[in-house]
């Protein structure tokens, strides 16, 4: 009987235990859930950049992958800086103004104002940011309610969109598509369907985001096309948010036409711009954002809440930068001249090695990454072995595991219902040393004479 009472008492006191541990467990995670992702976030959770930055560190394959250059800045910038670093003036390295450090606004609306023929005023119609990225951030952030809607061409860079959704804005899609050609692809071949794009203009419509030259397939849009967004923007009254980080990386004959200088313009455009882009000092992630006073106020508004300022010494260091190249801008060495005269031939190698290789390059007008359709070589590539649902994503994988030379894959660069789009693209990045250049090009190729 004892022992009866005792087991009894012990598979009670076990069963208490038991339901005590669950109960900690429900509470805990009812504690936990507390802290869960935000709902708002919830579909934007992967980053294509995360995601092969990271594969890029394990697998350590020839990086053509991010955008970067992997040579040098300009000395004359870099040099500014470490100057600036041990200054007489001990105010360089504390905050600055909110808004932008004064040196490097009045040389933005210096350098915008000639090439915007108006006058820029400094302070309330220029906004200096970390990066593009927070340019982009208060221009969307400062002007979406829930409900707007923004109109997006694919490819886009990806930003664009987790930034208009978590604030409950809409975006509406529409694809660039390559017509068909003979030859070589080039950028200029990748178009959108004007009377779609008109069909997506309503009166719910906030805006337009546009990128020229783009990322990735470096389309520099054409006049004419320019001219065919703002028509529309303008008759429904939307703002047009023009994403220009590669203004400067133009091949010839191709010209960069900004937006905001066309008739009308000016008054519904916000321009963005980036430091990193501009000087080749990604890392050092300045960038700016200018339009009218009126539109600038909701950026500048929602900068001072997130950011407040960016740092002092990198700001200085780059208004060195523009006033050294605005004093050249003339000549042939001005850096906003010679980068895109020095990548030329990289972009061109790169068109070169791609074709040699089997895959179908887009030859671009602009920027510094190339697509090319990777399809014709599917046969030699295990896409099986790879899970993700794109098979570019596949692709791109299985590519820097195996064969070490990493690209990014094009559909991450498209909404969901048009990924199917883009599968069969691979994005190259040719910022970088000839010696690498040439690196990727013996891979390849050596890869691709093996059975
Ligand atoms: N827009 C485009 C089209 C880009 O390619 C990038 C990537 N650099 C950005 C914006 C962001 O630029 P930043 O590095 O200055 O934030
Ligand atoms: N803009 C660069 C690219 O497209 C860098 C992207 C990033 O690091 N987020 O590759």
């Amino acid at each position: 009987m004892m022992f009866v009472r005792t087991s009894i008492c012990r598979v009670i006191s076990k069963t208490s235990a038991f339901s005590n541990t669950l109960r900690n467990i429900q509470s805990y995670s009812a504690v936990m859930s507390k802290f869960e992702l935000p709902d708002r976030f919830k579909d934007n959770d992967k980053s294509v950049w995360v995601e092969y930055i990271q594969l890029a560190l394990k697998y350590k394959p020839l990086n053509l992958g991010q955008g970067f250059p992997d040579f040098h800045a300009p000395s004359n910038v870099t040099k500014a800086l470490s100057a600036i670093a041990s200054s007489d003036n001990p105010l360089l390295q504390q905050y600055t103004r909110g808004f932008g450090h004064p040196r490097l606004t009045n040389a933005i609306a210096k350098l915008y104002s000639k090439l915007l023929k108006r006058n820029l005023d400094p302070n309330n119609e220029v906004l200096i940011t970390v990066g593009a990225y927070e340019a982009l951030y208060t221009a969307l952030q400062g002007h979406t309610n829930p409900g707007d809607e923004w109109i997006i061409i694919e490819p886009f860079y990806d930003c664009y969109v987790p930034m208009i959704r978590i604030i409950g804005g809409i975006p509406r899609f529409i694809p660039l598509k390559p017509k068909n050609t003979n030859g070589t692809l080039s950028s200029v071949d990748w178009t959108f369907d004007k009377k779609e794009l008109e069909k997506l203009f309503n009166e719910k419509t906030k805006g337009i985001v546009i990128n020229t030259p783009n990322n990735p397939i470096g389309k520099v849009y054409t006049l004419d096309e320019l001219q065919f967004i703002a028509d529309l923007a303008k008759k429904w009254n939307t703002l047009v948010v023009s994403d220009e980080v590669y203004e400067w990386i133009v091949y010839e004959p191709n010209q960069h036409i900004r937006i905001a200088t066309l008739p009308g313009m000016f008054e519904r455009t916000i321009t963005i711009g980036s430091a990193g882009k501009t000087f080749s000092v990604t890392g050092w992630k300045i960038g700016w954002a200018y339009g009218p006073a009126n539109l600038l106020h909701n950026l500048q508004i929602v900068h001072q809440n997130v950011v407040y300022t960016c740092s002092t010494p990198i700001q200085e260091a780059v208004a060195l930068g523009f006033e050294e190249e605005m004093e050249r801008f003339e000549h042939p060495e001005c850096y906003f001249f010679s980068l895109a005269k020095e990548l030329e031939p990289k972009r061109d190698y790169m068109g070169k090695f791609l074709s040699d290789v089997g895959m179908l390059p887009t030859i671009p007008e602009g920027g510094y990454f190339m697509i090319a359709d990777w399809t014709p070589l599917e046969k030699k590539v295990k896409l099986e072995e790879e899970t993700d649902a794109n098979k570019d994503y596949r692709f791109t994988k299985w590519m820097t595991k195996n064969v070490g030379v990493q690209g990014i894959p094009v559909s991450a660069f498209y909404s969901n219902e048009h990924k199917h789009l883009a599968e069969d693209f691979v994005r190259y990045c040719f910022i970088k040393k000839d010696e690498n250049l040439q690196k990727a090009a013996n891979i390849l190729m050596k890869w691709k004479s093996q059975q």
